[in-house]
């Protein structure tokens, strides 16, 4: 694979890094990560995914953009309400870097399709405000050995955990049941900005293969503290998802 000019210039000061190089990026050109969901978190791990040179971007959102949106959805303007998340996330990403190949896929991921959505994909980043999707994703990333690098954002509060199929605890290992569902919950928009940061990181570091993962760990983020917790998780050897590998 070769590179243009321009793209060598467009990804000089990546390039430039130690364990990065040209092959780092060739790396990250053939690469197929998705993005499941274009809310707080997936817009702007998929803003630094598409900057990084991500070749393939896969993004997944059913819903439309709404206001309240967009204290925190960085990818959205004011003229976009009512638009389908996916697509103008993918036209935005697509401005920022054309040298990319960005598909949008209109649905909700569920437990009959994620197996077809995650199918070939390098990396799975964790971009859901739902527990019933996020068990889908982790199962099916499980079954595929997809690395699958997860958080959540409530209130002042992030979380981030790379799980690595059969290397250390999946989502299910620490959490085994789905707490209730809670709609509107509040969220301070920088938040999801700066743990989702932290997804992109972990999915280019895996891309490339270089770096310590965040496995069998989870952060936690207090804002209000400006404090990063790190808390040791382990694998239960029951788990259903993932006890079998
Ligand atoms: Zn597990």
């Amino acid at each position: 694979m070769v590179f243009t000019e321009r793209e060598l210039e467009r990804y000089d000061r990546q390039i430039r890094l130690p364990n990065f190089g040209v092959e780092g990026q060739r790396k990250l050109k053939t690469a197929k990560v998705l993005v499941a969901g274009v809310g707080g978190l997936g817009t702007a791990a998929a803003l630094y995914l598409a900057a990084a040179g991500v070749g393939r971007l896969m993004l997944v959102d059913k819903e439309v953009v709404e206001l309240s949106n967009l204290n925190r959805q960085i990818l959205y303007t004011t003229n976009d309400l009512g638009k389908p998340k996916a697509k103008v996330a993918a036209e935005r990403l697509s401005s920022l870097n054309p040298e990319i190949s960005i598909e949008a896929l209109m649905v909700e991921i569920n437990e009959e399709n994620v197996s077809e959505i995650i199918k070939g994909c390098n990396v799975v980043v964790d971009g859901q405000d739902n527990y019933k999707t996020r068990y889908a994703l982790n199962d099916a990333c499980i079954i595929q050995r997809i690395p699958f690098v997860h958080a959540s954002v409530h209130a002042y509060e992030g979380r981030l955990m790379t799980i690595l199929p059969g290397k250390g605890p999946c989502y299910r290992c620490i959490v085994p049941v789905p707490p209730p569902e809670e709609g509107g919950f509040p969220v301070l928009g920088t938040v999801p900005g700066t743990i989702s940061t932290l997804q992109a990181t972990e999915a280019i570091k895996i891309v490339l293969g270089i770096g310590k993962l965040y496995v069998g760990r989870m952060l936690i983020y207090d804002a209000l503290e400006m404090m990063f917790y790190e808390v040791k998780v382990e694998r239960n050897p029951e788990c259903p998802s993932c006890g079998l590998l």
